[in-house]
């Protein structure tokens, strides 16, 4: 799984084997990271274009093309769905993203540098483009070990910046359901607002045992049990880091109706992009964990 670093800066001077283009349906040319693409690049990527892409490009895929005089090697281009124009299916702007990335497999490419698709004329709300850039490259398996999620302006900045922060305690969070793979379905978590109401903690318990908790907080970023977590970890290591920290949690215990409770709250975490949070008093008094704008129901008694 790659690493992900938001940076400020122009696509077009990314230093990496891929940069990818924001393109559209027509192929040769356009505003705002397209038309920056082919200034910079010169002439020899709209021949290219006009070459692969005869009839154009479909939203949602992606191919490749020369990237002429850029520091690049490659252009990937990507056509993102228009929000402006009602295209509001969120699996198209993710397949932009997948789509892109086996691209850049096929190529070999291992440095990709991505702008936030679909969040400047096309008109995706910024911060839902910046979570799904990030959760969904966190979620693609590929032999790229370097994503650049470059943003033009120090809002999208921020942003890109929440979202990839969001994915240590996702990884935490997936590492339990690999511990209930392995078969420790006792391992519990529970997800509350710190007292100060900023930060969102993280406690895994083994139920059943009088052992401490291990705990995270967001105000850690990504720094769990002294190592650094983050989208390029796999749950399977995280899962290895808890058992290392809390042998209770390695004990063989079954627990079907949680772990499909987990599985079920951890689907519902990876679809809503958000992070579950089972107490706080801002949200509705609904019995549930909050989980973006869904109530999710409590977790089973332990068995
Ligand atoms: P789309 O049509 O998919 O919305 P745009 O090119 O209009 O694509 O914008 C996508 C994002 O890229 C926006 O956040 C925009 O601010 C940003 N952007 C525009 N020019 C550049 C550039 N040269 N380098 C990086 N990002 C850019």
């Amino acid at each position: 799984m790659p690493t992900i670093t938001p940076v400020l800066g122009d696509i077009t001077q990314q230093e990496v084997d891929a940069v990818v283009n924001a393109a559209n349906n027509g192929m040769r040319g356009g505003g705002g990271v397209d038309g920056a693409i082919h200034r910079a690049g010169g002439p020899a990527v709209l021949d290219d274009c006009v070459q692969r892409f005869p009839d154009g490009l479909a939203t949602g895929d992606a191919g490749w093309t020369t990237a002429g005089d850029l520091p690049a090697r490659w252009v990937i281009h990507t056509v993102g769905p228009s929000f402006r124009a009602g295209e509001r299916d969120r699996g198209l702007l993710e397949s932009c993203y997948r789509r892109a990335l086996e691209v850049a497999d096929e190529l070999g490419a291992r440095t990709v540098a991505f702008p936030l698709i679909s969040a400047g004329s096309y008109g995706w709300p910024r911060r839902d483009a910046a979570l799904t850039a990030a959760y969904t490259v966190a979620g693609t398996r590929t032999d790229v070990t370097d994503v650049r999620l470059v943003a033009f302006d120090d809002d999208t900045l921020t942003d890109l910046r929440g979202a990839t922060i969001q994915q240590t305690p996702l990884r935490i969070l997936q590492a339990v359901r690999v511990l209930h793979r392995r078969g420790q379905q006792h391992a519990r978590v529970m997800a509350s607002i710190a007292p100060t109401g900023m930060h969102l903690r993280i406690q895994v318990s083994a139920q059943g045992s009088d052992t401490p908790t291990v705990k995270y907080t967001t105000g850690s970023e990504t720094s769990f049990l002294d190592t650094e977590v983050t989208a390029a970890t796999s749950p399977a290591e995280v899962a290895d880091l808890l058992e290392n920290a809390e042998p209770a949690l390695t004990r063989r215990v079954s627990d079907p109706d949680y772990a499909r409770w987990y599985d079920g709250m951890l689907s519902t975490v990876e679809r809503n992009r958000a992070l579950p949070v089972a107490r706080g008093e801002h949200f509705d008094s609904r019995p549930g964990w909050q989980i973006g704008d869904e109530r999710y129901p409590h977790p089973p008694e332990p068995a």
